[in-house]
């Protein structure tokens, strides 16, 4: 027996509890994996809350992100003693996830631990993992440093945390959208040269504004991806990955056609194995190791519940990390 996260669907809603579970609980899956820590991010915010529709099967046990050691595996790619990384690929929504002391997983969909601790790695998580996505894209797309600011949205969540600090840390100059003034100093301290209202950006605005960046990581939607788009400089770059705002995208076309700007979509969850793995060795380059303490709280599994919800109202700043050993 070892401990979980389980969360039932009951008539009076979504029931998330503390349990001790067997392997029978499990998903299907050619690895069993020891789990030292997995995260908390905003999708498992909406799955332990009930929030979102994120869950698709019941019981399950949530947790996208999940690191620790191979125990016993039936996939050519991994042997007992192994550290992996796995995020993304449906775990914690439609297959048990790593909320859990143990997990049973696809070992086509596990990544070596590059060179972090396991406690780093999940300080990351799927949400430094999509930022570092979104700054591949920028790159891709054709931005480079001294070409203009890049702006980031909801910087003082978990993706616009790492994006910030990645940002800075390649040499671009950061603009950091929050609606936390009291945490300027924080994102100043991971290299945001300047903060930005959040209530400048998130209501319904003009089709094209003042040019004022080039380039952009936005974790909102919403009107505020609408007006990030409006105020891209011509031919630059927006990524889209999050729906803190919400899920519409209320623009028009306007930036496209007279500016040339690109909007680009961002997704982890079945991100190809390749961009996979060079997203994680390009976390561990360019991602200042100092930075990964300052944006990371550690908490145990009994406390994740309660910080779910914490998340969800947005007063949780940076990662949470989850010692599913505490
Ligand atoms: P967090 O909860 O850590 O951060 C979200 C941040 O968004 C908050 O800290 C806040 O930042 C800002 N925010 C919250 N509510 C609002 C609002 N109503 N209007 C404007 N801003 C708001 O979440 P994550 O960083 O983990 O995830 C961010 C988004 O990215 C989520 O929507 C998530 O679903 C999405 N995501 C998508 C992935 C993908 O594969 N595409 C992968 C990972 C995440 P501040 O206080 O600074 O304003």
């Amino acid at each position: 027996m070892f401990n979980a996260i389980v969360i039932n669907k009951e008539e009076a809603g979504y029931r998330s509890a503390v349990q001790q579970i067997d392997e029978s609980m499990l998903s299907p899956g050619d690895v069993l994996v020891q789990v030292d820590f997995s995260t908390l991010n905003y999708k498992d915010g909406l799955a332990i809350t009930g929030k979102g529709s994120v869950v698709r099967q019941f019981p399950m046990v949530p947790g996208i992100d999940l690191v620790g050691t191979v125990v016993s595996s039936e996939h050519a790619g991994s042997k007992p003693g192994d550290k992996v990384i796995l995020n993304g690929f449906g775990v914690g929504e439609n297959h048990t996830g790593g909320l859990a002391q143990r997990a049973r997983v696809k070992g086509e969909w596990l990544v070596p631990l590059p060179d972090f601790t396991p406690a780093q790695a999940m300080a990351i998580g799927t949400a430094g993992f999509t930022a570092m996505l979104c700054v591949m894209a920028l790159e891709r797309q054709g931005i480079k440093p001294g070409m203009g600011d890049i702006l980031v949205t909801g910087a003082a969540g978990g993706v616009g945390s790492v994006a910030v600090s990645l940002l800075a840390e390649l040499g671009y100059r950061v603009l950091a959208s929050t609606g936390r003034v009291q945490e300027a100093d924080y994102l100043t301290s991971l290299g945001a040269a300047e903060i930005i209202s959040r209530n400048s950006l998130n209501a319904s605005g003009k089709p094209l504004a003042k040019e004022r960046w080039v380039g952009a990581v936005d974790t909102v939607g919403s009107h505020t991806l609408a007006n990030v788009c409006a105020a891209t400089r011509y031919r630059g770059v927006v990524t889209a990955c999050g729906l803190a705002q919400g899920m519409d995208l209320p623009a028009s076309v306007a930036p496209f056609i007279l500016r040339g700007i690109t909007l680009v979509g961002i997704d982890s969850v079945q991100c190809p194995m390749a961009d996979r793995r060079e997203a994680w060795q390009r976390l561990a380059r360019d991602l200042n190791p100092v930075h990964i303490e300052q944006f990371t709280t550690t908490i145990g599994l009994n406390e994740a519940i309660n910080k779910a919800a914490e998340l969800l109202a947005g007063t949780v700043r940076g990662r949470v990390v989850v010692d599913v050993n505490l």
